[in-house]
């Protein structure tokens, strides 16, 4: 499942040809995907102009200039194609030709821009919604979610208010979508291990009479490292999920601990091994010589 470094990897791809641009047409080829598409889905974005392409948690969020916002999650296994007309002197050839990989090809918008880009998804738990860019932050999907990791406002003091009376481990507290938004299985482990913390120590170390903790400092910053180096790796491209352009990212040879059961700890003299456990049903990785 993409995680937060992908999606912004995709935003990131997506920007250049969709912003600024018109949604000249739509092809909706599957009318349900994880819930059905909304009523005159095609009809309402036909015409729009894509004014921003930002994102909140794993939610690309496009602002249309009628004031509705496009929601695009990518779920379990979309992800996004772009074409573009190759030059002036061949209109009308496209790098990957239209029909190429059609089965599971869902959603097709064609910009002005001279580019179609293209919603794949096999697995159909991926989402297309529309929500008036007001009533965007009361909206049931968004509401819930905590502090984006990478804004300023995700700060040790934040975190720590938020695991202090949490009964459970570091672990389950940071793959809490309530507690920051965004973070999933691996970057949880590839965090902690950063942080040189335990992901079976409970979260309420990050607090301690009302104040953040040290782990709560050390742990907001090795957050914010993995996913910024993450981002900048073009994001991991585990099982189908590709980068919106088309190319697989390569952070997954990156990994310190997630997926390395055995591996020696890459901590600089650990002499540790990684260890997987598994918590509430997932897999943690971690050394359980150097995170304490
Ligand atoms: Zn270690």
């Amino acid at each position: 499942m993409p995680e937060l470094p992908e999606v912004e990897t995709v935003r990131r791809g997506l920007a250049p040809v969709m912003e600024g641009a018109k949604i000249v047409a739509v092809e909706a080829h599957r009318l349900d995907l994880r819930w059905p598409l909304p009523k005159d889905f095609a009809r309402r974005l036909t015409g729009r102009r894509v004014e921003h392409l930002g994102r909140r948690a794993k939610y690309l969020l496009a602002a249309l200039d009628d004031g509705e916002v496009l929601v695009m999650h990518l779920g379990m296994s979309g992800s996004f194609r772009i074409a573009h007309v190759t030059s002036d002197k061949t209109p009308g050839e496209f790098h990957h030709p239209r029909g190429k990989a059609g089965t599971h090809d869902h959603v097709v918008f064609h910009m002005s821009s001279g580019a179609t880009v293209t919603f794949n998804d096999p697995r159909r738990f991926g989402a297309m919604l529309l929500v008036r860019g007001d009533k965007l932050a009361q909206d049931k999907l968004i509401r819930a979610l905590g502090p984006e990791p990478l804004d300023a406002a995700f700060t040790a003091a934040v975190l720590a208010a938020a695991c202090a009376s949490k009964k459970t481990s570091l672990k389950a507290a940071l793959s809490d979508q309530r507690v920051v938004a965004g973070l999933g299985n691996i970057y949880v482990c590839e965090a902690l291990h950063r942080a040189h913390l335990s992901p079976r120590r409970m979260a309420a170390i990050l607090s301690r009479r009302n104040a953040p903790t040290e782990a709560a400092r050390s742990l907001v910053k090795a957050i914010r490292q993995v996913l910024s180096a993450a981002i900048k790796a073009g994001g991991s491209s585990l099982r189908n999920y590709v980068k919106a352009d088309g190319e697989l990212g390569d952070f997954q040879h990156r990994f310190r601990v997630y997926d390395r059961e055995g591996a020696p700890c890459p901590t600089p003299r650990c002499k540790g091994k990684v260890r997987r456990i598994v918590q509430a049903g997932r897999s943690t990785f971690y050394c359980p010589v150097c995170q304490r």
